[in-house]
């Protein structure tokens, strides 16, 4: 019967919502010169609070569809963000999940991690090539996994398995697939095949950054899992899925143009994909938007028929709790929930108690008694 089925039957539903969950990571002394502890704590697994610098007998409490507080393993924020959205990408259908927050609160902790705690990109990819082992067993599929990654620099297409690469086009197919011709795609047949082509083009970038004024700030890094599944019939039918996996550029550019409907002024200090990013979220999830803005920024545009539509996506917004964040955490909060309320209650500080080093607890206590060494 049918040869090459639509990706999705979903042509006239309404686009799906963005999920948000928003991660806290912890405290850390090194970022907090003044001491000052934390300005902002979690509630429980929906709801936080934050200082209301207006108002200092006042905090405002935000909701999500999950808030990850700072004790969350990266294993809980894979298992309940990542992982059940990763079936789909079997199916043929397309989806994104991005590490969205200021510089230092955790974007690519939380997306790559570390040898000790792998982050979402590891345990995704892993996941992937076990769910299509279980499946190769009992039905007339098959799969095919690969790979590009690639990075969105001053509106720039680079890719990063083709280190010295041009400036790459995006284009639409008659199908509405979004491509990048000549972008490198590799086949990959094993974790430890992905590994060995990711794990240099991901150091060659952050080497590339310190040299470059702090480019893994203001890049975003793209990671595409592509899975093509082909039936074993004599029909041959064939379904693409696709995984985004995207560690955005640091959201603090974002403050400068405010929040509310402000022009782009200095287009060179503003990150167009990241604002646009923003605006479509919010087209989105607000449900109201005639026209979403994808086609305005080279991310979005990448991400048309992954973000939205019939994809799954989810947002994590990593924040950071020291002061000296106050109003990055403020304004990424602010973008990622769409509605807040200011409660009447000061944000109190005994109970973000953070563990006293134990010098520091030995001069307090001194000076409690009252032996203080002068
Ligand atoms: P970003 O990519 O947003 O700039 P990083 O992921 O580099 O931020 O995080 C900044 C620092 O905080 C790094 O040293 C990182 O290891 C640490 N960090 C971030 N999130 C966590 C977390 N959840 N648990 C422990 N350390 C974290
Ligand atoms: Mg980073």
């Amino acid at each position: 019967m049918a040869q090459r089925m639509p990706v999705s039957d979903s042509g006239n539903k309404k686009p799906s919502r963005v999920r948000v969950a928003v991660r806290l990571r912890p405290y850390m002394t090194q970022q907090d010169d003044k001491d000052e502890g934390s300005c902002v704590r979690g509630l429980d697994s929906q709801n936080l609070e934050i200082v209301n610098w207006r108002n200092a007998t006042e905090s405002v409490k935000y909701h999500f569809d999950v808030f990850h507080g700072e004790q969350t393993t990266q294993q809980e924020v894979f298992r309940s963000s990542v992982k059940p959205i990763l079936p789909h990408i079997l199916n043929g259908q397309n989806a994104s999940v991005f590490a969205y927050g200021p510089t230092g609160a955790g974007k690519t902790h939380t997306m790559l991690g570390s040898p000790e705690q792998p982050g979402v990109i590891p345990r995704a990819v892993r996941e992937v090539f076990n769910l299509v082992k279980a499946k190769e067993e009992d039905e007339g599929w098959d799969y095919s996994i690969g790979m590009s990654y690639l990075e969105i620099y001053n509106e720039k297409v680079l890719d990063l398995l083709s280190p010295g690469s041009q400036d790459l086009p995006i284009r639409e197919d008659k199908d509405k697939n979004i491509l990048i011709p000549g972008l490198t795609h590799t086949t990959i047949s094993s974790f430890s095949d992905f590994d060995k082509h990711f794990i240099p083009a991901s150091l060659n970038r952050t080497t590339a950054s310190t040299k470059l004024n702090q480019r893994s700030s203001r890049s975003h890094a793209i990671l595409l899992i592509k899975v093509v599944r082909t039936q074993r019939a004599l029909t041959q039918r064939q379904q693409t899925g696709k995984l985004y996996l995207v560690d955005l550029a640091g959201s603090e550019d974002n403050r400068r143009t405010g929040n509310q409907g402000i022009r782009l002024k200095e287009s060179g200090a503003i990150n167009l994909s990241l604002f646009t990013l923003s605006k479509v979220v919010d087209s989105l999830n607000s449900g109201t938007a005639i026209r979403i803005p994808y086609r305005d920024s080279k991310l979005t545009r990448l991400l048309q028929d992954s973000l939205g539509g019939s994809a799954h996506s989810v947002m994590i917004t990593n924040i950071a709790p020291e002061y000296k964040y106050y109003f990055d955490t403020f304004s990424a909060l602010n973008f990622a929930a769409k509605s807040k309320l200011i409660v009447n209650k000061p944000f109190t500080r005994e109970t973000v108690a953070v563990p006293v080093p134990p010098v520091k607890r030995a001069r307090e206590d001194r000076e409690a008694r009252g032996s203080g060494t002068e």
